[in-house]
C-alpha cells in the first residue's frame, strides 16, 4: 500500500503555501513533469501561477491542471512582465509601460484562465513578481489579488536540490514558497521531494492559498 509522505497535518500546526510559476516564453515553456507528478501522487495541494504564453504552449497540460481539485490556478499575466504604470524594469526585464497596459497584462490572462476554469482566478503574481502600487491597485480592482512571496524556493529554477529543500523548510510558519515548474532540467521537484519528509515530521499543513487542501480527504 502507497503511504504519501505528507499526511494531513497536525490541527492547528503551521501551515505553508507551495506555489509554483509557469512563466512561458522562450525558454520558459518547459513542463516539469516529476514534480507534477510528485504533487499528484503525494496528493499535495499547491497554487500554480500559469502565464498565457505558457498556457499556449501547454493547453493539454493546462486542462489537466484546471480540472484537478488539488491545485488552485493563478494568474501569472499575460506577457510576463514586472507590473508598473512607468515601464520600471525589474531583472533588467521591461515593466507594463501606463495603466492600460497594466491592466492588459492582468485582463487577457484572466479572460483566458475564466474561460478554461468556468470562474475567474483570485491570485495574481505577475512576471518577476514586481509590482508598483497603481499597478496593484489596478490588479485588485479587476478581482485579483497581487501575490508575492516569502521565500525563494528555486531562484527561477536555478537552485539544485539541497537548497531548494533547505529554503521549503526553511520557509516561516504560513509562509508562501515561490517555485517553479516549467524548468524541468532543474532540481525543484528534487528538492521538493526531499523536504517533504521532515514537514510531515513537523506537522506542517500545505495548503493553496485560499487555504485548501490540509484536511484528509
Ligand atoms: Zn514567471
Amino acid at each position: 500500500m502507497h503511504t504519501r509522505l505528507v499526511d494531513a497535518g497536525t490541527p492547528g500546526a503551521p501551515t505553508l503555501a507551495l506555489t509554483f510559476d509557469a512563466c512561458g516564453g522562450p525558454g520558459g515553456s518547459g513542463v516539469d513533469d516529476a514534480l507534477i507528478d510528485l504533487l499528484e501522487r503525494e496528493q499535495i495541494p499547491a497554487t500554480l501561477f500559469i502565464n498565457r504564453r505558457w498556457i499556449d504552449a501547454n493547453p493539454t497540460v493546462t486542462e489537466r491542471l484546471v480540472a484537478s481539485s488539488l491545485f488552485e490556478i493563478g494568474n501569472h499575466g499575460t506577457r510576463h512582465l514586472p507590473l508598473s504604470v512607468n515601464g520600471r524594469s525589474a531583472y533588467d526585464i521591461p515593466g507594463t509601460v501606463d495603466a492600460y497596459d497594466a491592466a492588459e497584462e492582468v485582463w487577457v490572462n484572466h479572460e483566458t484562465l475564466s474561460a478554461l476554469m468556468g470562474r475567474p482566478p483570485l491570485w495574481f503574481r505577475s512576471g518577476t513578481a514586481h509590482y508598483d502600487e497603481v499597478a496593484t491597485s489596478i490588479a485588485i480592482e479587476l478581482g485579483e489579488q497581487p501575490v508575492g512571496f516569502t521565500t525563494n524556493g528555486d531562484f527561477g529554477a536555478t537552485a539544485g536540490p539541497t537548497q531548494v529543500a533547505a529554503e521549503v523548510l526553511g520557509a516561516p510558519p504560513g509562509g508562501i514558497v515561490l517555485a517553479h515548474m516549467n524548468q524541468p532540467a532543474g532540481g525543484t521537484a528534487a528538492g521538493v521531494a526531499a523536504a517533504l519528509g521532515r514537514l510531515r515530521l513537523s506537522g506542517t499543513r500545505l495548503v493553496t492559498l485560499s487555504g485548501g487542501g490540509g484536511t484528509r480527504p
